[in-house]
């Protein structure tokens, strides 16, 4: 039958539609599956797209200028490689550092450095006060675990389509001087695909603040187009010295989803004075990475366009993936007013709201049924979703038709969910 909201139901329909995703549900718990969509990782067929990684760069070992790129130094990383995505991050070539496998990494000793030194402008270390970030939700966990790893204090800020809520943002910013960092996701977010817009930007950059105040700027997904309809790239750093914090921005990326996640390049980004005070502290941990990663990569990737051209074999992979996730969640989940989903336009995740109230039963009812769904809440710092609706989704690892059946097995714990929860608020236990 034509179906009507959930909420709307009269409790006896809405009984009725219970035992009907009950019985759906125990059909589904009875195929035994083993099906996972926890993480953002690439397919292998993407990983097949830089197979020549593996034999790259031959006998080679020599940059451009001529450095034998097997010894020691270099530590600021191959100048080829960060031309190349000095363009796509819009960062001079000379302020963009290619570094390690991991742009996580890079954040993490940026914050420790911060707490044990303190950052250029600021009169004392993080770690000589009680310091906190601001935090756009749903954000990405990982980030989030950073900051409650050292005792960094996380304060949600509502993610608009365009970015940070800015009110929130400027009212947090003049109430609290503890705020010493934001997270931010500035192109296709994770999980909701935002794209943060020049307006929002500008604000970001240009909000009062205190002056060891940073912008963790991870445009871990500038590249990671699902669509023709390409955001104008935005310069922060620009942005930033023209309102007059030039030191406000560190800017993040990596390779991790445009060659191999296990064997990438990490970059990052700032104004001379943070790339001075970053290079200063790397000093003492490396005495330079690995460039013949980095060459590796520069002879893969070649330029500007060899990137935007290896992207694009990404998209052909990915785009049948992400709409798989908007038809079956308007097929199932829609007549039943079961959801909103974003439907991002690059990145690697849709962004998933139930119910209210419904979110942790639905990923437990998923994972009964052997469907392994990121955990609810882990959207959140603290993994505390106030409202308990918000669902991760990372539709990227699975094969195309596994991820159908396993989204289609998901929307059948999560209608189950709802006409559960929405029972028990109406004081209905059978
Ligand atoms: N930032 C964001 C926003 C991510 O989604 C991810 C991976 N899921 C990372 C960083 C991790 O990057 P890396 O592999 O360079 O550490």
């Amino acid at each position: 039958s034509p179906a009507v909201p959930l909420t709307d139901l009269d409790t006896d329909s809405l009984r009725a539609a219970n035992a009907r995703f009950q019985a759906a549900y125990d059909a589904l718990a009875a195929q035994g599956l083993k099906l996972d969509l926890t993480r953002g990782k690439p397919s292998a067929d993407q990983l097949d797209l830089s197979n020549e990684l593996l034999r790259l760069p031959g006998d080679e070992y020599r940059d451009a200028a001529g450095t034998d790129l097997r010894n020691y130094g270099g530590a600021l990383g191959l100048p080829e490689l960060r031309a190349i995505f000095a363009d796509a991050l819009l960062v001079p070539p000379a302020q963009l550092l290619a570094l390690g496998n991991a742009s996580l990494t890079v954040m993490h000793d940026v914050i420790v450095q911060a707490i044990l030194h303190g950052v250029p402008g600021g009169e004392r270390p993080w770690g000589a006060r009680t310091v906190s970030f601001l935090a756009p939700v749903p954000g990405y966990d990982r980030h989030f675990s950073i900051c409650e790893r050292y005792g960094i204090r996380l304060i949600p800020v509502p993610l608009n389509d365009d970015g940070p809520d800015i009110p929130t943002v400027r009212a947090l910013l003049e109430a609290d001087d503890s705020i010493v960092g934001m997270w931010c996701v500035p192109v296709y977010s994770n999980p909701s695909g935002a794209v943060y817009s020049k307006e929002v930007v500008r604000e970001l950059v240009s909000l009062p603040a205190a002056p060891d105040f940073r912008l963790f700027w991870d445009n871990a997904y500038v590249v990671h187009h699902l669509t023709d309809e390409r955001p104008t790239p935005i310069d922060v750093l620009g942005l930033a010295a023209e309102a007059g914090n030039p030191d406000r921005p560190l800017v993040f990326a990596s390779t991790s989803k445009v060659t191999f996640p296990g064997a990438g390049v990490a970059f990052v980004g700032g104004s001379q004075a943070n790339i001075d005070w970053l290079v200063r502290n790397m000093a003492v941990q490396s005495i330079g990475p690995d460039k013949i990663n980095q060459l590796r990569h520069v002879r893969l990737l070649q330029d500007a366009d060899g990137l935007a051209a290896h992207m694009e074999k990404h998209r052909a992979i990915l785009e049948p993936k992400f709409q798989a996730v908007s038809e079956i969640f308007e097929n199932r989940l829609a007549p039943h007013g079961g959801g909103r989903w974003t439907a991002p336009l690059g990145g690697y995740f849709v962004s998933l709201d139930v119910l209210d109230g419904a979110a942790e039963r639905a990923v437990q009812l998923a994972a009964a049924a052997g469907i392994a769904v990121t955990p609810a809440g882990a959207t959140f710092p603290y993994g505390d979703d106030p409202r308990d609706a918000n669902i991760r989704i990372a539709p990227t690892f699975p094969r195309l038709d596994e991820l159908r059946t396993a989204l289609d097995g998901l929307c059948t714990a999560i209608l189950l969910a709802e006409s559960e929860t929405l029972l028990a608020q109406r004081g209905d236990s059978e």
